[in-house]
């Protein structure tokens, strides 16, 4: 099933599929997946050398993934301070934030500068807490930044949170506005726009089936194969189907969302007139934004989680929790009780334990890289992803190559079926605890507890236990 956005921007998009590929050809460098990792990747390295034969082999069409099924909430790594502080140190963690801020500032100017209409509006973020629970989730993270003079979080006195997201629901909250929401279909075509026109060749419903790892890669595909100089593995939630030795690097769990029937009108009435992202502070955060042509979308992680991180056919269907979904949008905006629901959809995010991607070379080859691990924040992040993978392959010395995050996994979860057993538990417990805090009552001893193994186990919504936030998928 093709998501809402990919459906519409399939519609504004006249060029059609690329073709398949049949018989033999060699590349440079081969990007195996044509979402927005692969994608960035094969910019960056046409940019930093033109003359490269660069070619992407694509499954489905570009941006049939996550890339166009997600809510679109461009957001920074700057919430995730503690964790990047705790694994990298303080100089390489600000490098990050700061890298992820400027991400979304360069994704908007590559949009500007090369005409993609990606309905890209920095409106900023907004932070929440929805109950009292929620209270002072973000307070030890935006002192941190202060103190370092790297933050870009101010906190709202409580009537201009409620006017700005709209809805009397937000109790307290922190705003930034470095942070952005986008239309995630017309941005994933828009960018294969610009590859094929830097001269990136793109097969279409051309699945790798087979890789062989010699010194210059093989990728079989169905009716032929690309020998390449380079292989770049950008599969994302596909990476541990495809390589087993993946599967407990992260866990896969849906983010599951609906979007309203066009209803400018009665949004410009309750307040919401712009492009903010709102997100609150529960493990798996509710977050909305609007659309420019005056929809309504809500979101929530963390309802299905697969066995074996395997990629499941449901990830690809209706949400089953629409109906869910619906209750809660009319519990944030009793006003809109009566606005249909045009479409829900949901899809896979690869959570690792950090909370954060990785990247590095496939067991030590040195001609194939890979990069996943996004966690629900990667609408900005793979702009840096491309950043990495592009420097990874042209052997270059810089920030990136010398980053610790291009290392590889930090971190597995533990083996199945302990895992999904596991999952299932304290997504169950979570649900009782949040429940409870939102009728203002004490959850049990036992919810609490087990609540903080999602934390701990990268399963957070908000990948940062101290912080409380940072992705959303
Ligand atoms: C429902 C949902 C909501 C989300 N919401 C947000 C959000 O609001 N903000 C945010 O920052 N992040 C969000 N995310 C995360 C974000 O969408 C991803 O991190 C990002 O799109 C990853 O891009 P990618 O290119 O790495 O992966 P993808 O877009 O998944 O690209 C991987 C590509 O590889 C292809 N492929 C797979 N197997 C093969 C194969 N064997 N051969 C060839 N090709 C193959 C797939 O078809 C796919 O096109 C969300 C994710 C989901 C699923």
């Amino acid at each position: 099933m093709r998501s809402f956005w990919f459906e519409q921007a399939l519609q504004l998009d006249r060029s059609g599929c690329a073709p398949t590929l049949y018989g033999d050809t060699s590349a440079d460098v081969c990007i195996v997946g044509g979402g927005y990792t692969g994608l960035w990747t094969a910019i960056h390295l046409k940019k930093a050398s033109p003359q490269l034969d660069v070619t992407i082999i694509e499954a489905d069409m570009c941006g049939a993934g996550a890339s166009g099924h997600n809510g679109g909430c461009m957001m920074t790594w700057s919430t995730k301070y503690f964790t990047l502080e705790r694994l990298f140190g303080e100089a390489e963690a600000l490098r990050l934030v700061r890298a992820s801020e400027q991400a979304i500032r360069h994704i908007a100017a590559f949009c500007r500068e090369h005409d993609i209409d990606a309905q890209l509006r920095m409106d900023g973020t907004l932070y929440t807490a929805t109950n009292e629970a929620q209270h002072g989730a973000t307070d030890a993270v935006v002192a941190r930044l202060d103190e370092l003079g790297a933050s870009s979080w101010q906190s709202l006195p409580p009537d201009e949170l409620q006017r700005r997201a709209a809805s009397r629901k937000h109790l307290a909250g922190i705003f930034s506005p470095v942070g952005a929401t986008v239309h995630p279909g017309l941005l994933v075509r828009g960018l294969r726009r610009v590859a094929l026109h830097m001269g990136v060749r793109i097969y279409e419903n051309t699945p790798m089936r087979r890789l062989e790892r010699d010194r210059a890669p093989l990728v079989r595909t169905p009716q032929g194969a690309v020998r390449a100089g380079k292989v770049v593995l950008a599969l994302n939630a596909s990476m541990p189907t495809e390589f087993p030795q993946f599967r407990r690097a992260v866990i896969l769990v849906s983010s599951d969302m609906i979007i309203t029937d066009p209803c400018p009108g009665r949004l410009a009435q309750i307040g919401l007139r712009n492009g903010i992202a709102v997100m609150d502070s529960r493990i798996f955060v509710y977050y909305y934004r609007t659309t420019t042509d005056g929809r309504l979308m809500l979101g929530k992680g963390g309802n299905t989680f697969a066995f074996g991180s395997r990629m499941l056919k449901i990830f690809d269907e209706p949400s089953p929790y629409r109906h869910a979904l619906a209750d809660s949008l009319r519990e944030f905006f009793p006003e809109l009780a009566d606005i249909p629901i045009s479409a829900s959809w949901n899809g896979a995010s690869e959570r690792s334990p950090t909370g954060l991607p990785f990247f590095a070379h496939l067991d030590r080859h040195p001609s194939i890289v890979y990069g996943f691990g996004y966690s629900g924040n990667g609408v900005g992040p793979t702009y840096i992803g491309g950043q990495f993978l592009s420097s990874l392959v042209l052997g270059l010395d810089n920030e990136w190559t010398r980053s610790p995050m291009a290392k590889g996994p930090l971190g597995r979860f533990p083996p199945e079926p302990f895992r999904y057993v596991g999952s299932i538990v304290v997504r169950n417990a979570v649900r009782r605890k949040e429940r409870a805090e939102d009728l203002g009552r004490r959850p049990s001893w036992i919810d609490t507890k087990l609540s903080k193994l999602a934390a701990a186990a990268g399963k957070s919504d908000k990948g940062d236990s101290r912080s409380g936030r940072g992705a959303i998928g």
